[in-house]
C-alpha cells in the first residue's frame, strides 16, 4: 500500500476558490494540499474561456491584498462607473451610478483566465503549499482521527480539514454526502468579447429582451464583453451563426447604441445551472466556492463570493488555531457556515427570482418587471440598497 503524505488541510480544486484559500491561509504555518485534475502548465497559462469577471470592491481590494492585482495588465482591467438595466422595448431604465454612492465606480471588469493566472503565481512558491496535479480524487472520508484522501493513482492523503472547491458539480460534495439542490434554467448563456465603433463610457448594460437577455459589460479601450442568454434549444444555432452574423444580431439588439460592433474572441457556451448546497460545512470538511454556491452569473457574483468565503474560512481557521485547535476546529466551521449562509442566501433566491421574473414573457410578468423596475427607480431606499450591495460602501448613497 502507497505512503500516507500528511497535510493540515486538503483542498480538492486549483479554480480560483480553492487558490484563494491557500492565499488567504499564507502564513498561519499551515501545510495545504491543493489535488487538481489540470496540469500545472494549465494553471500557469489557462486558456482563455470568455468568462470577464465583474469585481466588487471588496474583491479588488482582497486581490491587492493577496498580490493578484498587481499581477494583472492595469491597461486591461474594465471600469463600471455606471450600470442601466433596460426591460424589453420600454425606455424605462433602471440606472445606478457610482458617484450616487460617493465611489468612483461600481466595480471592475478582469478576464477569468487571468484571475486564475494570478491566483497560482500568488501561491506557487509557498513552501507549504503542495499541488498535486493531474490527480484525480477516489475516495474521500473524514472522522475524529482526521480527513483522508485517497487517489485514483494509489496516493493517500492526510489532514485535519478537507475542503472541496471542486466546482458547482462537486463530485467530493456528493461522496461527502452533502446535498444540494439545483436549479437548471433550461437556458444557456453565450459569452464573447466585442469591440466597437463607439465608446461605452464605463457604462454597464442589462436588457431584458422578451426573447433573450443581453448584457453588455464595458471593458479597457472600445472593448465590451457580451453576454447572450437565451433558451437551451437556440443556442446551437446562434453558435452556428457566422461571427459577422452575430455580431451584427448583437449590434441590432442593443439598437447601434455602440455602433458597428465585431467580434473579437471565440463565443463560449454555458448552460445554465444554479446550485446550493444545503449545508457549507460536515465533520473536518467544509465547501468553498462554486461547490458551495454556484450562482446564477447575470448578477455577477460567484467569484465575489467564493473570494469573500475563502478568506472568511481562512480568517475562522486562523483564529481556530490561536485558540490552540486545528484546522478541522468544529466551532470554526460553524462561524463561516453561518457567516457565508447570511451574505448568500438572499443573493442566491433574490437573483434566481429576478431571473424568472425578466425571463417571464407573460403579460402579468411583463407588468411586474415594469413595475419593478419603476419601484427601483423611484423609490430612493429600494434603489440605495442595491447601489450599496455594488459597491458595497453602506450608508453612503445620497438622496
Ligand atoms: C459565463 C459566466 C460568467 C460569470 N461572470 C461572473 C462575474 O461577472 N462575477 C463573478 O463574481 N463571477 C462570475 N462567474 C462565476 C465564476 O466564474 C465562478 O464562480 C468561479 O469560477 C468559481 O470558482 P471555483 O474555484 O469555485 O470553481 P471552478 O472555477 O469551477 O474551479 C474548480 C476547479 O476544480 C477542479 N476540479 C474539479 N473536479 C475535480 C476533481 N474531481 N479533482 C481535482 N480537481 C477537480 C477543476 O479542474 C477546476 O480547476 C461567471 C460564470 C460564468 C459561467
Amino acid at each position: 500500500m502507497a505512503e500516507q503524505s500528511n497535510f493540515d488541510i486538503v483542498v480538492v480544486g486549483a479554480g480560483p476558490a480553492g487558490l484563494g484559500f491557500a492565499r488567504a491561509m499564507q502564513g498561519s504555518g499551515q501545510q495545504i494540499a491543493i489535488v487538481e485534475k489540470l496540469s500545472e502548465s494549465v494553471l500557469a497559462n489557462p486558456p482563455e474561456d470568455g468568462r470577464d469577471i465583474a469585481l466588487t470592491h471588496t474583491s479588488e481590494a482582497l486581490m491587492r491584498d493577496y498580490g493578484m492585482w498587481a499581477r494583472l495588465d492595469e491597461g486591461r482591467i474594465g471600469t463600471i462607473r455606471d450600470a442601466k438595466v433596460l426591460n424589453g422595448t420600454s425606455a424605462f431604465a433602471l440606472n445606478f451610478d457610482a458617484r450616487k454612492a460617493g465611489a468612483d465606480y461600481l466595480g471592475r471588469i478582469v478576464q477569468n483566465h487571468e484571475i486564475r493566472r494570478t491566483a497560482y503565481e500568488v501561491i506557487k512558491d509557498d513552501p507549504h503549499v503542495s499541488l498535486l496535479c493531474e490527480a484525480e480524487v477516489a475516495t474521500v472520508a473524514t472522522d475524529a482521527g482526521g480527513a483522508r484522501v485517497g487517489l485514483a493513482d494509489g496516493r493517500r492523503l492526510h489532514g485535519n480539514l478537507l475542503i472541496a472547491a471542486d466546482s458547482r458539480f462537486s463530485g467530493v460534495r456528493r461522496k461527502m454526502g452533502l446535498a444540494a439542490d439545483s436549479l437548471d434554467f433550461g437556458r444557456v448563456v453565450i459569452v464573447c468579447e466585442m469591440t466597437h465603433e463607439l465608446p461605452h463610457e464605463d457604462t454597464a448594460f442589462e436588457c431584458f429582451h422578451y426573447d433573450q437577455t443581453l448584457a453588455i459589460l464595458p471593458m479597457a479601450g472600445n472593448v465590451s464583453s457580451v453576454v447572450v442568454t437565451l433558451p437551451a434549444d437556440r443556442a446551437e444555432q446562434v453558435m452556428a451563426m457566422s461571427d459577422a452574423g452575430f455580431a451584427a444580431d448583437v449590434a441590432a439588439r442593443f439598437e447601434g447604441r455602440l455602433g458597428a460592433m465585431h467580434l473579437s474572441s471565440p463565443r463560449h457556451p454555458y448552460p445554465l445551472v444554479a446550485v446550493l448546497a444545503r449545508r457549507f460545512v460536515g465533520h473536518r470538511f467544509a465547501l468553498v466556492g462554486d461547490a458551495a454556491v454556484g450562482m446564477h452569473p447575470v448578477t455577477a457574483h460567484g467569484y465575489n463570493l467564493g473570494l469573500s468565503g475563502a478568506s472568511l474560512l481562512a480568517a475562522e481557521i486562523r483564529e481556530a488555531l490561536e485558540r490552540g485547535g486545528d484546522a478541522g476546529d468544529a466551532r470554526a466551521l460553524k462561524r463561516y457556515e453561518a457567516a457565508h449562509r447570511r451574505t448568500v442566501l438572499p443573493l442566491y433566491h433574490g437573483t434566481n427570482a429576478l431571473v424568472r421574473l425578466f425571463t417571464d414573457d407573460r403579460p402579468p410578468a411583463r407588468l411586474l418587471r415594469g413595475a419593478a423596475l419603476r419601484l427601483g427607480t423611484v423609490v430612493k431606499p429600494v434603489h440605495n440598497r442595491i447601489l450599496n450591495k455594488l459597491t458595497e460602501i453602506e450608508g453612503h448613497v445620497r438622496s
